[in-house]
């Protein structure tokens, strides 16, 4: 995400030298390289002209203190007009009313299904009862696309194939959750390649109707200026309460994400990083202007591993690092729930500096194929008690992997050095609490 944007800000800030005051002269330059950067990436000319002159105004006669450099205050100044840019903080979306309705719209192929599955699969984890309504009554397979998601997130579906009637089956599904309890209801409706009339007044009468606590907007960013305009349109029919941006991990230059609060004025509420129902982030749009930037979102990360990672495994597994009892079992189960939090380029990419580090480097899920082929070549024995795996087992476990003996035996050093590891910190955990008990 936004890799060749934060590149070519890297650069533009590592034009301006010198020490002492930022001035008019030294710094004409980097601001312009930073408005070039934003227009490659996308961004609205208007905006990318008025965000550069905001953060030249800023900039100008700020003393630059001893500690950071003019390039690093720039940054500074950068992040904090992108910020403002992209909406300044996080806007939550209103679930009120009995049940709280929430209306997805947007064009064809911008990824609603998929978000209806997300949101629905976000609210249950915060505890709610939750209902999907499928009412694409033009696209029979996004109705089983949908009933699939609900399957594998375990949240309940509401369809009726046969009515063409998309105000009917809504209607009858607040009837339904009503009936049953379900307090939330997220109503993913039809969509058509491009805007058309037909289409807008179909929802416009299902907003009407059914007075939604919320209505997002889902877009395509990959879309750039389009997805802009497209926003324009919906809500001058629609007035909607957020954008959900999709795709942002797709090789896009992320224009979208920094333009369209500006230009449409309504908050981005969620972003979509990928296909699986666990890529779906809130919208924080000082961490968004911080990955921008290259400075990493740690806290989007360690909020995706709490949401990934399985409490009690967690609870079971460092309960076997303690009794120094890690096998490859475990292994295997915490190589399924890094694979659960999504791409692993765009977690790296949330990590400071790594981003720039990691640009060119062709990591993916299926990086973990070789290691994963080699447990599973192993006996439900010898994964539990790794110490038995002598010279013939291995020439055994790598025939059947279809690896080479020298990646087994790199795993085995690997595991070995990171066992001695957990050890180590056991014994260390374990003098700290002899001292407490001294002292
Ligand atoms: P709809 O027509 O608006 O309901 O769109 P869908 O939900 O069917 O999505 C269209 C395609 O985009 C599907 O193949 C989805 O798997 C894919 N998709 C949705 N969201 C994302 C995303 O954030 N990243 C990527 N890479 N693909 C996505």
């Amino acid at each position: 995400m936004f890799d060749n944007l934060s590149l070519k800000l890297d650069r533009a800030f590592k034009t301006l030298k010198g020490t002492g005051k930022i001035t008019e002269i030294n710094v004409a330059s980097t601001v312009k390289e930073i408005r070039r950067a934003l227009i490659d990436a996308d961004v609205n000319y208007k905006v990318a002209k008025e965000v550069t002159d905001k953060i030249k105004d800023e900039a100008m006669g700020r003393d630059v203190l001893i500690s950071v450099s003019p390039g690093q205050l720039l940054v500074k100044i950068t992040q904090e007009e992108l910020t403002k840019l992209m909406g300044g903080s996080k806007v939550d979306i209103k679930l009120s009313g009995d049940p709280a309705v929430i209306l997805i719209s947007g064009l064809q192929g911008s990824g609603k299904t998929t978000f209806t599955g997300k949101l629905g699969n976000l609210l249950k984890k915060q505890g709610r009862q939750v209902l999907l309504v499928a009412c694409d009554i033009y696209r029979p397979a996004a109705i089983d696309q949908l009933k699939v998601l609900g399957e594998q997130i375990g949240v309940e579906v509401y369809a009726e194939p046969e009515n063409k009637n998309a105000l009917q089956i809504a209607n009858n599904a607040i009837a339904y959750a009503k009936k049953t309890g379900k307090k939330t209801v997220v109503v993913d409706t039809a969509g058509r390649l491009a805007v058309d009339e037909q289409m807008m007044k179909e929802i416009e009468e299902l907003k009407k109707a059914l007075n939604p606590s919320e209505t997002l907007f889902v877009v395509d960013s990959m879309t750039g200026q389009d997805a802009v305009n497209t926003a324009r349109t919906f809500d001058e029919r629609l007035n909607f309460d957020g954008v959900v941006l999709t795709k942002l991990d797709g090789d896009t230059r992320g224009g979208a994400a920094i333009s369209i609060r500006h230009v449409v004025n309504k908050p981005i509420k969620f972003i979509s990083t990928g296909e699986k129902m666990e890529n779906l982030d809130v919208f924080h749009p000082d961490r968004m202007a911080q990955r921008i930037l290259g400075m990493g979102d740690v806290i989007s990360l360690v909020e995706r591993a709490q949401q990934a990672f399985d409490e009690d495994e967690a609870k079971r597994i460092n309960a076997k690092i303690r009794q120094n009892n890690f096998n490859f079992d475990d292994f295997l189960s915490q190589l399924e729930q890094v694979k659960k939090m999504g791409n692993i380029k765009d977690l790296i990419g949330m990590i400071p500096g790594m981003g720039k580090a990691m640009k060119g480097l062709d990591i993916d899920e299926n990086s973990f194929k070789p290691i994963e082929a080699i447990i599973r070549s192993m006996t439900p024995h010898e994964r539990q008690n790794p110490d038995v795996i002598n010279g013939s087992r291995r020439k055994r476990i790598a025939d059947g992997a279809g690896r080479n003996i020298t990646e087994v035996n790199n795993l085995m050093k690997q595991f070995d050095d990171m066992r001695k590891l957990m050890k180590k910190m056991n014994q260390m955990g374990g003098a700290k609490q002899a001292l407490g008990r001294m002292v």
